[in-house]
């Protein structure tokens, strides 16, 4: 029987099951709501994982071939263990120490590998998306929050404490918003979704449905030419590129890859971002790339399915 393997992606709000071929190519795509209907049900790991299980051999058995599932990698949003395949600390979940990798094992008795999300995110872009080919690129995604994943030499960066790339609670000087972690001033108080849309609110923007703003109401103000959706874009640009400029300084990168909801206002990100960085370092003018990612909402998938099949 041919053998398949699995990359998953498990979010905040939803969880996606890929399922690969040996030669990579995505089979089939299901996904589930991570925390169910009644959020309280699902924070409660085991069930989680029990039905996770379920819904992964559901996803094999309705495959036109019939295939026998090899091994299974998850990206996670929070903090994780790869090498124990633990879950320390998954906030938005509610999770915390967790034997996730070894639970997995033995509900689908093949091998199992976890990482952060925004790790496999990176690792994705970097074999097979925007940064394919670079030994050293800074992968980050923007949503609800701001992180990076680095890649040097070649190799996934994670740190002593598997905490490398965390660059969302780095402060900022002169920010004075309380971040959800309890300090003042993070980057991701601005630099994400929801500081996107707070700044408009502030800024007097709003829809004319009544309905909450969003950072891509904003970034489509931004297209009607909005001054004010502009600057807060090429503010929120603007603070982002000061960090990246430090770790250019530091990593010396080939190519800086951003993804998630936030990378979807295209230009109105990138420009500014790019135009600083270059200024602060005239002679990387043409060999430090920003680009969007290119792999979409597929990336984590493919970087959790590259952590299992290599
Ligand atoms: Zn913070």
């Amino acid at each position: 029987m041919r053998r398949i393997y699995a990359g998953i992606d498990i979010g905040g709000t939803g969880t996606v099951i890929g399922l690969f071929d040996e030669s990579r190519k995505l089979l089939s795509k299901t996904g589930f709501a991570t925390l169910g209907a009644r959020r309280e049900r699902f924070g409660n790991p085991t069930l989680f994982l029990d039905r996770l299980a379920e819904e992964l051999g559901k996803a094999v058995a309705v495959l036109e071939t019939p295939a026998e599932l090899a091994g299974a990698g998850f990206g996670v949003p929070g903090h994780v263990d790869p090498e124990l395949g633990t879950i320390r600390d998954a906030t938005n979940l509610g999770w915390n120490e967790l034997s996730f990798a070894a639970e997995m094992e033995r509900r689908l008795s093949v091998p199992v590998r976890i990482d952060h999300d925004v790790r496999t995110f990176a690792w994705a872009e970097v074999r097979a998306g925007a940064a394919r080919g670079c030994l050293n690129a800074l992968c980050l995604t923007i949503g609800t929050g701001i992180a990076a994943g680095i890649v040097l030499d070649g190799r996934l960066v994670r740190g002593s404490h598997s905490s490398a790339g965390e660059i969302g609670h780095d402060s900022v000087a002169g920010l004075s918003t309380t971040c959800p972690c309890g300090k003042i001033g993070c980057l991701e108080t601005v630099v994400s979704a929801p500081g996107i849309a707070r700044l408009a609110v502030e800024a007097g923007l709003g829809r004319s449905d009544g309905q909450p703003l969003t950072a891509t109401d904003v970034s489509r103000l931004c297209a009607e030419g909005n001054t004010h959706a502009l600057r807060i874009y090429r503010y929120a640009a603007g603070l982002l590129a000061g960090k990246l400029a430090t770790a250019v300084a530091l990593l010396d990168p080939e190519a800086i890859v951003i993804g998630g909801g936030v990378a979807e206002a295209g230009e109105y990100l990138f420009a500014p971002i790019r135009e600083i960085l270059h200024e602060q370092f005239p002679r990387l003018r043409d060999k430090l790339r920003v680009t969007k990612g290119e792999l979409g909402d597929e990336a984590s998938l493919i970087g959790a399915l590259y952590h299992i099949y290599p």
